[in-house]
């Protein structure tokens, strides 16, 4: 019998606010443990709340970046439970009423088809605190407590590990486009809760579902389904029941694992907050604050193929990050060749980023200084390895490609007359493999243009030498 697989997610996304959802403490990673801490996020009795007007603004852009209908009025509930690492015994989360509801993301999947997976909401609730675990005791970190963060339920549409993947790629693309979060899975800025169930191939009701709660890498997410769903295949062929309960992922091992079963499961009581107003929203606010929303990650691909006639494949390696997107466009504005300044940053410049743990804003090389050295390639000014050469100095100190060129003596050189002379050279200086090239070793040729090279401390132009050669040994 045939198995279809359901996976929905809880996709839990750390806002880019400045400060906390309730209160003024900042929001930044890594500092000393209870240093950024107040009577409000601390928990204290009688302490305030008071609502981060960024974190709903951001939670509505998200909305409308995935096509949700922005309800004009919600509200806060608590929802109550007790855990160490939440001072209050509650988490002032949305229940019935939250903020954004329904829409979807479109996926690619890897066969290159569409698919659209829906939303069912989205709504906006505090982090908690962090547990620490020594060796013989234990500590609670409330620098996170109160962190604005935003929940993107998803409706069961993913079939497999590969869709979830996709949806999760997708979402961080246009969370990172639209400046919500900073998306920054390793500071836990993602994190999701991966429900799954199974059923024969056909049947109209859901299997029985199964929660993997935290995962916090996208290869876990990945890792962790693939495993969970043969598990609840082989169990039900084996004619056992799956039940509902919560696991997790033991990456080490690459299996998951029960942690409870539903009986233990929750009754939260939720209730609204009583000390918060209810979020209204005009539409005349929805739509100012829609103006500032950015060109989607799928639309700018589609306008880069048009504007700069560049492949596919190049406008997805491109517009994956905004500010990879802005980069090209600002270096093919100044460039002569788009697909060249295209090449130029797909492979030579991310690598380079790539390998310095280093961000596109980062880079020391404007976009018209690389522009300037990729049109001195373009004119033939220098050749491919001296342009590598310049580029590694502008990524070490900046600085303009043609100054450098001029400074270092690189220009290449294009004198047939000079050219002639060394090719010359590296003929009578190596007859074996010019017999080995008459004898018909086309290779042979690839190493006198070496030698050529060589000669002219690699800056003749390389077009120029290989056409000498031909001619000299036909
Ligand atoms: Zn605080």
């Amino acid at each position: 019998m045939n198995y279809e697989a359901n996976i929905g997610l809880e996709v839990h996304v750390q806002l880019k606010t400045k400060s906390k959802i309730f209160c003024g403490c900042p929001t930044i990673f890594g500092a000393p443990p209870n240093t950024h801490v107040c009577p409000v996020c601390l928990g204290y009795p009688g302490a305030m709340p008071a609502m981060n007007a960024a974190a709903v603004r951001l939670t509505v852009l998200s909305g409308l970046m995935l096509g949700c209908r922005i309800n004009p009025y919600s509200k806060m509930d608590r929802k109550n439970y007790y855990y160490p690492d939440m001072p209050k015994n509650y988490q002032i989360s949305q229940y019935d009423q939250p903020l954004c509801l329904g829409g979807g993301l479109e996926i690619t999947r890897p066969d290159g088809s569409k698919k659209m997976i829906r939303l069912t909401r989205i709504h906006i609730e505090e982090d908690v605190g962090k547990n620490m675990h020594f060796a013989s005791s234990s500590g609670i970190d409330f620098n996170r407590a109160g962190t604005p963060l935003m929940e993107i339920v998803t409706e069961p549409d993913m079939a497999n590990a590969d869709e979830a993947l996709a949806f999760l790629e997708g979402l961080k693309e246009i969370l990172r486009y639209g400046g919500i979060s900073a998306c920054n899975l390793e500071e836990g800025n993602l994190r999701c809760d991966v429900n799954s169930s199974v059923r024969p191939a056909g049947q109209a009701a859901l299997g029985t579902k199964t929660e993997l709660k935290n995962m916090n890498t996208f290869k876990g997410v990945h890792g962790a389904l693939l495993h969970e769903l043969a598990r609840q295949i082989a169990e039900v062929q084996q004619g056992r029941r799956i039940r509902q309960e919560t696991r997790r992922w033991d990456d080490a091992a690459g299996i998951t694992l029960a942690m409870r079963s539903k009986e233990e499961a929750h009754d939260y009581r939720y209730f609204p907050e009583p000390d918060l107003l209810p979020i209204v929203l005009s539409q005349a606010q929805i739509d100012d604050w829609a103006k500032t929303l950015p060109e989607l990650p799928e639309q700018r691909r589609a306008r880069m193929i048009r504007d700069y006639g560049i492949p596919e494949y190049d406008a997805g390696v491109l517009a994956a990050d905004r500010a990879v997107a802005d980069y090209f466009e600002a270096t093919a504005k100044h460039g002569k060749s788009a697909k060249a300044a295209s090449n130029w940053i797909m492979t030579t410049v991310l690598a380079k980023l790539a390998g310095q743990h280093l961000t596109i804003g980062e880079v020391q090389i404007t976009p018209a200084q690389l522009a300037g050295l990729i049109n001195l390639v373009e004119a033939k000014t220098i050749n491919m390895p001296t342009a590598k050469e310049v580029f590694e100095l502008m990524f070490a100190q900046g600085g303009d490609a043609a100054e450098i060129v001029k400074a270092r003596g690189l220009a290449q050189v294009s004198d047939a007359g000079a050219i002639e002379k060394l090719v010359d050279d590296a003929i009578a200086a190596n007859p074996k493999v010019v017999a080995d090239f008459k004898g018909g070793k086309e290779a042979s040729l690839k190493f006198l243009v070496g030698q050529v090279m060589k000669l002219s401390q690699g800056k003749a132009n390389p077009g120029l030498v290989n056409d000498l050669l031909r001619r000299k040994l036909a």
